[in-house]
C-alpha cells in the first residue's frame, strides 16, 4: 500500500522560492571584485535569478547544458547557482587555481556552453578562450562601465546587460528531481580530474541534513560567511542552506586575508563561517597580532584538511568561537561527518573533550560509513582498528561524469581513499590517506603529474612525489628522486624544470636524492613507506 502524500520533486528552485517568500527582506551582503560592498535581499536575488534564467534561455541554453563559472563568492555567483540549476541546466563551477591547460581540459570535458567570469579572471579567460572547444560565449560578471575593452575575448557579454534586458517573470520549471543540477571536478583522484555530477534531489537532501543542529547548525538567526569558495563543492552547500533556513549571507569576494575577513565578520555581525585550516591561520594571525576579538562569531566549520589542535584551542579558549571539525569530499556533496559532542561528553575534562573534537566526527543522517581492511573485510568500530573509509548515501556519487575511471563503487560503497578509525560512539578519525594526491591549503596537487615531469629529465631514473607536513599549507610536495647511473642533476635544476608546465604553487618545495625507492610486489611505488621515511623531513623555508 502506498502512502497518500503529495509528490513534489525536490528541486533547487524551491529553496530560492522559499527564501524569497519567507525571508524576502533578509540581507545578502557581498564584497565585490569592484572593491565596494553590495547589499540586497533574498527578494532581489529571486528577481535577478529569474531575469538571468530568461537570459540563459534567450541565449539558447537548454535543459542539461553545462554553464560554467570562474568566480569568487558573491551575489552574482549566487544568482547563477539558482538561475542555471533552477532552469534545468547544469552549473559547472570551475576552479581558477588550476593551470590554464587543466581549465581547458575540464571545460572541454564538461562541454561547457557559456562561461561566466569575475573580472579578476580576465587574464585566465584570455588564455583559454582561443583553446576551449565548446564555449560559445563569455559573460563578464560586471556592469557596462567596467567591461574590459580590447581584451580580444570572442563573444564577450556583460552580466548586468543581460539582467537588464530580460524580464523578471519566469516560472521555474518542474522536472524529475534526479535531473543533474551542478558539476564539480575533483583532482583528488589519480588520472585526469573527474566530475561529480550532483542532482536536484541529492542537493536538497544534502541541504536538509547539512543544516541540522548536529551538523553545520544553521538557522534564520545566523549570519553565514562562507570562506570556502563557491567553486569548491558548492561552498560546502552553504548557498543552499542559507536559502533553506533564511540566514543572512555575507560573501567575501576575493578578499580572504585576515584583516579583510575580520573587518567583514565584525561589520556584518557574522555568527558562522566555514573554510579550510589555511585560511583560518591568516585570520588568527591577524586577530592575535592586532589584539582583536570576535564579538559576534559563535562557530566556525573547519574541514578540507585536519584541523590542527592548536587552531582549535586558539578559537575556543582564546576567542570563545566553537570549532566544528568536519570531513567531506567532492564526491559527497561534500558533508559526511561533523564533530559535535554528545551530552555524556560534557562530564569529560578538557583534554578528553579536545581529543574527541580532534576527530572528524559522526556521520550526518544519510551517510552510512564503514572501514575495511586490505582484504576488504569490515573492521570493528572500536576506535583502534584503522582501515579504508567507505561511504554510501543519497548524496554520494554512484559514478563519475561520463563514467570516467569506470565503476568507483565496491559492493555499493564508495571507497574514499582516506584511512580512518571509527569509535564505538561513531566518531570517525582520519589517520592516513591511501590515495596518491597531495592536499596543500585545501587544494589538490596531482603527484603523478609532478612525477611525470621529473622522470622526463634526462638525469632521473625514478621519481616519487609525496606530501610532507607543512605548518602553513598542511602538506607540500616533496620529490624523491633516484638518479640514472653516472648522471647528475641538482635540486635547483629539477625544481626549475617545472617552470611553466604546472600551476606555480604545484612546484615541489624540495627534492631528496635516494639510492632506492621502495616498490611493492606489482612494481608500484610504496608511497606509504616513503611518507613514513620522510615524515620528519624539514622543508626549506621560502
Ligand atoms: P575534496 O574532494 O577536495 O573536498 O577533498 C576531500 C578530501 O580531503 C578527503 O578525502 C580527505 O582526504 C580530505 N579531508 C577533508 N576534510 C578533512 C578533515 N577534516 N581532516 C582530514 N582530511 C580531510
Amino acid at each position: 500500500m502506498n502512502g497518500l502524500m503529495q509528490q513534489h520533486a525536490l528541486l533547487i528552485s524551491t529553496l530560492l522560492t522559499h527564501a524569497e517568500r519567507h525571508h524576502g527582506d533578509q540581507e545578502i551582503v557581498s564584497r565585490r571584485v569592484e572593491g565596494d560592498v553590495h547589499r540586497y535581499t533574498y527578494r532581489d536575488l529571486g528577481e535577478r535569478a529569474r531575469r538571468m534564467a530568461n537570459a540563459l534561455a534567450a541565449h539558447g541554453i537548454s535543459f542539461g547544458d553545462r554553464v560554467a563559472t570562474l568566480a569568487w563568492n558573491g551575489y552574482r555567483h549566487m544568482e547563477l547557482y539558482y538561475a542555471v540549476s533552477g532552469s534545468g541546466a547544469v552549473l559547472h563551477t570551475l576552479n581558477p587555481r588550476l593551470h590554464p591547460d587543466q581549465v581547458v581540459w575540464i571545460a572541454d570535458h564538461a562541454e561547457d556552453q557559456v562561461l561566466f567570469f569575475d573580472l579578476t579572471f580576465l587574464p585566465l579567460i584570455e588564455a583559454i578562450a582561443p583553446r576551449v572547444k565548446t564555449i560559445k560565449a563569455f559573460v563578464a560578471m560586471t556592469d557596462r562601465t567596467r567591461m574590459p575593452s580590447g581584451s580580444g575575448v570572442p563573444n564577450l557579454l556583460c552580466y548586468e546587460d543581460l539582467i537588464e534586458a530580460h524580464a523578471p517573470d519566469f516560472a521555474w520549471p518542474s522536472f524529475d528531481e534526479n535531473t543533474a543540477s551542478s558539476l564539480c571536478y575533483t583532482s583528488g583522484t589519480t588520472g585526469n580530474p573527474k566530475g561529480a555530477l550532483y542532482s536536484h534531489r541529492s542537493t536538497v537532501l544534502h541541504t536538509y541534513a547539512a543544516a541540522l543542529p548536529d551538523a553545520l547548525n544553521c538557522s534564520a538567526r545566523d549570519v553565514i560567511l562562507p570562506v570556502v569558495p563557491m567553486f569548491h563543492v558548492n561552498a560546502w552547500g552553504l548557498p543552499y542552506i542559507a536559502c533553506m533556513v533564511g540566514a543572512k549571507l555575507v560573501f567575501p569576494g576575493p578578499w580572504l586575508d585576515g584583516k579583510s575577513l575580520h573587518d567583514l565578520f565584525e561589520s556584518e555581525g557574522v555568527t558562522v563561517s566555514a573554510g579550510v585550516p589555511t585560511v583560518w591561520q591568516g585570520l588568527l594571525a591577524y586577530v592575535e597580532g592586532n589584539r582583536k576579538s570576535f564579538t559576534t562569531m559563535r562557530r566556525t566549520i573547519i574541514g578540507g584538511a585536519a584541523c590542527p589542535p592548536a587552531m582549535m584551542s586558539a578559537f575556543q579558549d582564546r576567542y570563545d568561537v566553537q570549532v566544528l571539525h568536519a570531513w567531506g569530499m567532492t564526491e559527497l556533496s561534500p558533508v559526511g561527518t561533523v564533530c559535535t559532542l554528545k551530552p555524556k561528553h560534557q562530564a569529560l575534562d578538557d583534554d578528553a573533550r579536545r581529543a574527541i573534537q580532534a576527530k572528524q566526527g559522526r556521520a550526518v543522517y544519510g551517510i552510512d560509513m564503514k572501514i575495511v581492511g586490505e582484504d576488504g573485510r569490515e573492521l570493528p568500530h572500536d576506535g583502534k582498528a584503522s582501515g579504508e573509509l567507505m561511504v554510501r548515501g543519497p548524496w554520494v556519487i554512484s559514478r563519475y561524469f561520463k563514467g570516467e575511471g569506470g565503476d568507483p563503487l565496491v559492493d555499493g560503497w564508495f571507497p574514499t581513499g582516506d584511512v580512518s578509525t571509527i569509535d564505538p560512539d561513531g566518531y570517525m578519525q582520519i589517520t592516513d590517506r591511501s590515495k596518491d594526491v597531495i592536499k596543500s591549503g585545501g587544494e589538490w596537487i596531482g603527484s603523478i603529474d609532478l612525477e611525470n615531469i621529473a622522470v622526463a629529465h634526462p638525469a632521473v631514473a625514478l621519481a616519487a612525489c609525496i606530501g610532507t607536513k607543512h605548518p602553513k599549507w598542511d602538506e607540500r610536495p616533496l620529490l624523491v628522486v633516484v638518479k640514472k647511473p653516472g648522471a647528475d642533476v641538482t635540486r635547483e635544476e629539477l625544481i626549475a624544470s617545472y617552470e611553466g608546465k604546472i600551476a606555480k604553487w604545484w612546484t615541489p618545495d624540495d627534492v631528496v636524492f635516494v639510492d632506492d625507492i621502495p616498490l611493492g610486489a606489482t612494481g608500484k611505488i610504496q608511497k606509504n613507506k616513503l611518507r613514513e621515511m620522510f615524515k620528519h623531513h624539514c622543508l626549506p623555508t621560502a
